[in-house]
């Protein structure tokens, strides 16, 4: 496995606007990016700690992943992801080694970047993904 850092943590909010607002003004962050995830029925925010981003997530569909997640366990952590070096290996291996996979290969998320998630079944209760940026 070759993991490099944690790429971001994954949290779902209600309300995107209320929630920028405290990481601008109480923990001094600086929302640089928002951007729409059609796909994923969400829409996102991005603030950067270090290497590490945080990634807000606003659902716009009740049905979608973000939307199910909040009717089932309010707002909160809702998944960590991890900067890999060739993802479709490393989902491949993981397989190979019987964990369960939400994504068996990879597609795009926000900011261009591959990823994929591997179910929370197989791994301890942390709904975990893995991305890969490609451009870099
Ligand atoms: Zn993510």
């Amino acid at each position: 496995m070759s993991i490099s850092h944690i790429e971001h943590i994954g949290i779902a909010v209600k309300n995107l606007d209320d929630t920028i607002k405290y990481y601008e003004q109480i923990l001094g962050l600086k929302c640089y990016n928002i951007e729409e995830v059609k796909d994923q029925k969400v829409k996102t925010a991005f603030f950067k700690v270090g290497q590490t981003k945080i990634e807000l997530l606003e659902s716009t569909d009740p049905e979608g992943p973000i939307g199910k997640f909040l009717e089932k366990k309010g707002e909160g952590i809702h998944h960590i992801a991890f900067a890999v070096k060739g993802i479709e290996d490393q989902l491949q291996q993981s397989e190979g080694k019987g964990v369960q996979l939400i994504d068996k290969t990879p597609r795009k998320g926000a900011e261009g970047l591959d990823i994929a998630f591997l179910h929370p079944k197989s791994t301890f209760g942390v709904l975990t993904e893995f991305c890969e940026d490609k451009n870099q």
